[in-house]
């Protein structure tokens, strides 16, 4: 995410009445930033964070938030360790199984209509669906070839 969006993002957020704290903005912004999802490790580590000496627990309490508000996904893949990323629209995963990074791809239409499909044929009503697209990158392709 680009310098602009960031600052009207979080503009979006206090108009909604998101209460902005050191810890929350910074959390915010390193997320954003980030071209992959991060660890909390990661996320503990990094330089904003340190610059408002948020311990582990508010870092967690600031996940939490964000979590809450919809604004900050986390993601469990496969292991233990989750990652978080920004979840402001509608996304779908693609996770590389050689090099592990994730990407986000915004492509829905084809699962809407699948959905419209179940509700007509057996009557029920979908809310939500979560769909992983497992495979190679293209940088791991070139790599393999
Ligand atoms: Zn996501
Ligand atoms: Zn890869
Ligand atoms: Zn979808």
């Amino acid at each position: 995410m680009s310098k602009p969006e960031l600052q009207q993002l979080l503009l979006d957020l206090r108009a909604r009445g998101c209460r902005l704290s050191a810890s929350r903005e910074a959390l915010l912004t390193v997320v954003a930033k980030a071209k992959q999802p991060l660890s909390a490790a990661a996320i503990i580590k990094s330089a904003a964070i340190k610059r408002t000496g948020s311990d582990r627990a508010t870092v967690y309490r600031a996940l939490a938030f964000w979590e809450r508000e919809g604004v900050i996904e986390s993601l469990r893949l496969e292991g233990d360790e989750r990652l978080y990323h920004l979840n402001l629209h509608h996304h779908h995963h693609l996770v590389c199984t050689a090099c592990q990074q994730v990407f986000s791809v915004h492509a829905c239409q084809s699962l809407r209509k699948t959905e419209a499909e179940i509700t007509r044929a057996t009557g029920f009503q979908v809310q939500r669906h979560v769909l992983e697209f497992y495979g190679l990158c293209h940088r791991c392709v070139e790599k393999n070839k």
